[in-house]
């Protein structure tokens, strides 16, 4: 077995400690019709994300997991030029973002039955996206909470393809929502569920929730490491342990679902004049820094500890970050 990465299949002895869930950047849909002098020029975008790689490779990783939605400014080309300056492994994915507020599925895939939208994935996973001949090497899917009718076909969708093409599916829930309705579909579709990632389980508040996703096989994420503003990185600490204890260490996906830059030259959400100053000054400045400024680098300085507090040996955490990977990956 190989994983397709950007620059092509690598082998199992290639891929090091492995990111199942970060981004070189994701750009949400309208972020490319702003103006040229407010976007960033790609050789800086290059760059930049050239030197978070050289920062992870330092540390072991040698493999890094990019599943941004098609739709969310996915820029294969501008992957593997990162990949071939910096000798990083990066697998890019096919697959739609999530509905709610027309943050992904573009109108016309709305429109399409899930086999349609499962033919275009699986044409991206044969011949490549475009005309790149830059193949995926996972398949995204994405709900929103509470979980939308398009969502439904879109993890049918995703489902047909992963059966058909063999790939692993990474998933977005939003605030850790919608774990039933991503695990019956994935179910119904009749797929192994260890080449499922249930993500984004940060916020999960129901530990029984994450039991059913760990004994039912599937993967669970704790993806979004480094978001405090969501949750405190003590919290998922917790979780990891609970269970690690509880028999289920080869069923955790950890990483930081982080971008090298945030391409957007504005904020990403409303902001009500009056609350201008308040927002741009003390709350964007933190949200910057969680979803882009800080180092991918914080898993290992500040994540890891907090596992080693709670008595977690080094061998555990980097049979976290290699054999699981490999096993979701690779499905051996
Ligand atoms: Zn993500």
């Amino acid at each position: 077995m190989t994983l397709m990465t950007v620059r092509g299949p690598i082998e199992a002895e290639a891929m090091g400690q492995v990111l199942l869930h970060e981004h070189v950047r994701v750009a949400f849909p309208g972020w490319d019709l702003e103006a040229k002098s407010r976007l960033k020029p790609r050789d800086e975008e290059i760059s930049t994300s050239v030197e978070r790689m050289e920062q992870l490779l330092a540390h072991g990783v040698r493999t890094f997991v990019d599943p941004c939605p098609m739709e969310l400014g996915r820029d294969v080309t501008l992957l593997r030029a990162i990949s071939e300056q910096s000798g990083m492994n990066i697998v890019c994915s096919t697959g739609f973002y999530y509905e709610e507020d027309g943050q992904g599925i573009p109108f016309y895939w709305r429109t399409r039955w899930p086999e349609e939208v499962a033919e275009l994935y699986l044409r991206e996973i044969t011949e490549g996206v475009g005309d790149t001949g830059i193949r995926p090497g996972v398949i995204k899917a994405s709900t929103s909470n509470p979980v939308g009718r398009h969502d439904r076909k879109m993890l049918v969708a995703a489902g047909l393809a992963s059966r058909e093409s063999g790939l692993p599916i990474i998933t977005h829930t939003t605030h850790s929502g919608g774990v039933m309705d991503q695990i019956q579909a994935f179910d119904a579709a009749g797929l192994d569920p260890s080449r499922c990632l249930i993500g984004h389980q940060d916020q999960q508040e129901d530990y029984a929730l994450l039991l059913e996703i760990v004994r039912r096989d599937f993967f669970v994420g704790f993806d979004r490491i480094g978001m405090n503003r969501q949750v405190p990185d003590a919290h998922r600490a917790d979780l990891v342990v609970r269970l690690i204890d509880d028999g289920f260490q080869h069923r955790i996906a950890l990483s930081q679902d982080h971008m090298c830059y945030d391409p957007h030259p504005r904020p990403l959400y409303w902001i009500p004049r009056d609350r201008e100053e308040e927002i741009m000054t003390q709350i964007h400045p933190v949200h910057e820094w969680e979803i882009a400024g800080r180092p991918h680098t914080h898993l290992m300085t500040d994540f890891f500890p907090l596992l080693r507090e709670r008595g977690v040996s080094d061998e555990q955490i980097v049979s976290i970050m290699t054999d699981n990977p490999r096993r979701f990956l690779l499905g051996a």
